[in-house]
This record gives structure tokens, C-alpha cells and sequence, in this order.
């Protein structure tokens, strides 16, 4: 391929990629065909000879975009989604064409000192000790696998077992406490890290999905040799944060590691205003956060953060191939701190993000998204059959449905599931299900920095809409 191929084809691209940016915010936000038509737009043989690169992606385009949840657009209230802030999204596209390796100083000086810059910005920003080490991970269930791998390392160093020279085999049983409401990644890196469900006991939650610390202080009672307990700060369904000053008072009386799952939560800190929900983080040893989420920066992107860079570079770290010698400067090596050796330099999306927002950008962003989501809950709670389940301290809210003359019991359930199957057919907005306590409900998530007060509003009358049809 000529360079003025090549030139004319990102020329094309960025045509195609702007196209879909501004349709996002309008088209149906659910995805409105089904996987067998998806299938047949988009399986074929693999052709014996070469296709032409801008007929390949003019084609990829119009098979795959029927396909695409239109999540970077500002209705998208499902799972917990960001968008794209555009500095974020172009610093992506220069990170594919720069194609750096993030493993090596020596592969990317560049991409090596954003990653050290950003580590700083990030433990600054959520008040955690300036000494800690980051990895930059894809998702926050690599965070916990990354923290957590950590944790089981120093828990049995301190129980007189070399992990890297023994192994698991033989090791002095480990125990993992648990909040009830703990998030299912955590189960998976603990099971991808040799800790069996026998290993695991979970600990009582409160209304909201807190970690009960009184619950936490009774199971620590019964539980002697290595510990590991992990806290979460926002919960994926009600936003709650566990008590982390109590938690980690308990969990390093009884000489454990404290690792936290903070995915979004972390960032209340970032805001005056909410930064009391996280007291006490930063007592803990290692936290997961991550940045496809409410930072904004496209996927993927999380951040593996532990107190004590010993333990970190000792879980993780590239200790093997003898060509790989540190450099004499302390010059950053970024596989010594996550699972991955080569990989996508991630730093260079997080670093334009947090500098076109600065501090005030990032506290407004976190701020306005919780603000939008206390406007969606009042007028919902506001109107008839509809009850908000959860008290709305972050960005997350639950909301469940009384169909009219029902016993708003099993009825709602149902009734319940129906209103987000029409609120997901109508494709104004997207909203998801879950269930809480019990109960059948919807999970309103706000993350996207384009939401506006319109977008909220047009989504409540959607929501209200599908509840009175
Ligand atoms: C989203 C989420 C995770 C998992 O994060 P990924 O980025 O999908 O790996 C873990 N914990 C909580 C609380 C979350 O919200």
C-alpha cells in the first residue's frame, strides 16, 4: 500500500468514525437486530485473495454498525458505561498509530513516562500514598486479579511462605472475606488466582449493599493464619460504599491485606463535595479502579494500584528473561507491574483525559453525573407505582414498577421486567435489569460525560411512557 493510499484510507476512516459520533447521540440506543441477522450480515468464508483496505473498512462498517450499542451516546444508562471524552478518543487513535509497546522503557520512553506521570496524578487524585504503584490494566477485573495476586504473595510471605520459590502447593490455607454484595469479578480473579469458594467467606451487607464492619468483626473472629478482605467502594447496583476506615481498622488488627474494588466509586474522590464516601481508602494495600468508566477514556482501560511496590513487582514483575535488565535511571519497565508483558501504551488516552478535564473537569464530570441521576430518581419517585429502591448517593439508580390494581409483589416483578423490555424497545434510552434484595428492577446508570439535563429528561419521559402503555 503507497502512502497516499494509506492517507486517503484514515481520511476515509475518519469520515466513517465522525458519521457514526453524530448519529450516536440519535439513533435507537438498543441494538435493534438480533444475532442471526447480525451473523449473516457479517460470516463468510474467508476470501482466498487480498481486498482493497478502503473497501474493506467501508464494508466493515455497514455490516457491523447495525451491531453497535450506541453506548458513546448520551442515553446509554446499562451496566456502568462511559463514553469518550474527545481528548481521550484522539489520543486512542494516536496511540494505534504510534503502536508502541507498553512492556519496555527501551520499546517506549514516551509511553513509559506518561504511564510514571499519570501513576501520580492518579494516587494524588484519589488520595492515596504518592509511593504506591500503578499498573495500567484493561479492566478493573484485571485490577483485582493484579491486587489481589499481591495480597495472596505478602499474606503468606508474612506467614513464613516464599510463594514465588514454593508455590501454591503445600501453601498455609489462605483466607478471602468478603462483603455479600462483592462483585462477581472478584470471585473470578480469586478463582484465576487458586483460592477456591472454600477459601472464600462473605460477610452480611446492609439495605443499601454496605459491608456490615459488625458482620466483618465477627467473621474475623473465627478466621486465624493468612487474610485477605475486600472492600468495595460503589456498589454496581446501588452506588453504596463500604465503610473502609472500619474495614481496614479490623482487617490489619488481624494482620490481613485490605485490597479495594473501587471500579467507579473510587472516583468520588475527586469531587470536595463526595469525597467522604471513600474515607478511609486510603488505608487499604491495593485498589482496582477503573477508567473506561466514568473517566471516560475509551475501552480499555483500569488501573492496578498497591501500597507497597515490593509486593506488586513481586506478584507480576517480568523477573525472567535476563535481556530484559532494568535500566540505571530507574527508567519505568510497565510489565513489572501488570499480568501483560506487550501491550498498548493505555497511558497516553488517560493522560490527554485527566488534562483536558483538569481537577475542576473531573470533579463536574463526577458531580454532574450524580447530579443527573438524583433528577432522574425524583421524578420517577414522583410519579404513580413508581418507587426508587435505593437512597441515591452516586450515580446509580434502581427503580421498580407497580403495574395499576396490582399487589406489588410478584406483579411488579413482571411488570417490572415489561417496562425495561418496551424502555429497550422504544430505543430512546437503555436501561438494564437486575434484582435487588428480592425484587425485579431497573438499573438507571449515569457515566457518560454528554449526558445532558435534556438527554435525562427525554429518558424519564421514555421511562414513564413504557410504564403507562
Ligand atoms: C465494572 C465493575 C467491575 C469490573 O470491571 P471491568 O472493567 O469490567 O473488568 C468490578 N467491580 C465493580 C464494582 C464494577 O462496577
Amino acid at each position: 500500500m503507497s502512502s497516499t493510499d494509506t492517507e486517503a484510507l484514515l481520511r476515509e476512516t475518519l469520515d466513517h468514525a465522525l458519521a457514526y459520533l453524530r448519529s450516536s447521540a440519535e439513533r435507537p440506543v438498543g441494538v435493534p437486530c438480533d444475532v442471526e441477522s447480525l451473523r449473516a450480515r457479517l460470516a463468510m468464508p474467508l476470501s482466498e485473495h487480498p481486498m482493497d483496505a478502503q473497501n474493506v473498512v467501508a464494508d466493515l462498517v455497514s455490516r457491523a454498525t447495525p451491531g453497535l450499542v450506541s453506548s458513546v451516546g448520551p442515553r446509554y444508562f446499562g451496566f456502568v458505561v462511559g463514553g469518550s471524552l474527545p481528548a481521550a478518543l484522539a489520543a486512542e487513535w494516536l496511540t494505534a498509530a504510534w503502536d508502541q509497546n507498553a512492556a519496555l522503557y527501551k520499546l517506549s520512553p514516551a509511553a513509559m513516562v506518561v504511564e510514571e506521570v499519570v501513576s501520580g496524578w492518579l494516587t494524588e487524585i484519589f488520595g492515596l500514598p504518592s509511593t504506591a504503584s500503578v499498573g495500567f490494566v484493561s479492566g478493573c477485573q484485571m485490577a483485582s486479579f493484579t491486587g489481589l495476586c499481591a495480597a495472596r504473595g505478602e499474606v503468606l510471605r508474612r506467614a513464613g511462605w516464599d510463594l514465588e520459590e514454593r508455590g501454591l502447593a503445600g501453601a498455609p490455607p489462605l483466607t478471602v472475606v468478603l462483603g455479600e454484595e462483592a462483585h462477581a469479578t472478584i470471585y473470578t480473579a480469586l478463582r484465576m488466582l487458586g483460592i477456591g469458594r472454600r477459601q472464600i467467606v462473605t460477610v452480611a451487607a446492609d439495605a443499601q449493599g454496605r459491608m456490615r464492619a459488625d458482620a466483618l468483626a465477627k467473621a474475623l473472629g473465627g478466621v486465624s493464619g493468612p487474610l485477605v478482605v475486600c472492600a468495595q467502594l460503589g456498589n454496581v447496583n446501588t452506588g453504596a460504599f463500604d465503610p473502609c476506615e472500619d474495614i481496614a481498622e479490623l482487617t490489619h488488627e488481624h494482620g490481613g491485606w485490605l485490597h479495594v474494588d473501587g471500579a467507579f466509586g473510587l472516583w468520588a474522590a475527586a469531587s470536595p463535595a463526595l469525597r467522604h464516601l471513600v474515607r478511609g481508602a486510603a488505608r487499604a494495600d491495593s485498589w482496582a479502579v477503573d477508567g473506561h468508566k466514568w473517566l471516560n477514556v475509551p475501552y480499555d482501560s483500569a488501573y492496578a494500584i498497591v501500597a507497597d511496590p515490593r509486593a506488586h513487582r513481586a506478584a507480576v514483575a517480568n523477573t525472567a528473561a535476563a535481556y530484559l535488565v532494568p535500566g540505571d535511571r530507574g527508567e519505568r519497565d510497565a510489565q513489572d507491574w501488570v499480568p501483560e508483558s506487550s501491550r498498548r501504551a493505555r497511558g497516553f488516552a488517560v493522560y490527554a483525559a485527566l488534562r483536558a478535564l483538569g481537577r475542576s473537569g473531573l470533579a463536574e464530570l463526577v458531580e454532574r453525573t450524580c447530579g443527573l441521576a438524583r433528577r432522574m430518581a425524583e421524578r420517577l419517585a414522583g410519579a404513580p407505582g413508581v418507587a426508587v429502591l435505593n437512597e441515591v448517593v452516586l450515580n446509580q439508580v434502581l427503580v421498580r414498577f407497580a403495574p395499576r390494581g396490582g399487589d406489588g409483589g410478584g406483579d411488579a416483578d413482571a411488570f417490572t421486567r415489561e417496562v425495561i423490555a418496551r424502555v429497550q424497545r422504544d430505543g430512546t434510552c437503555w436501561v438494564g435489569p437486575t434484582v435487588w434484595k428480592g425484587q425485579a428492577a431497573m438499573r438507571i446508570s449515569v457515566a457518560n460525560w454528554s449526558t445532558s439535563e435534556a438527554d435525562a429528561d427525554r429518558s424519564v419521559d421514555a421511562i414513564l411512557r413504557a410504564a403507562r402503555s
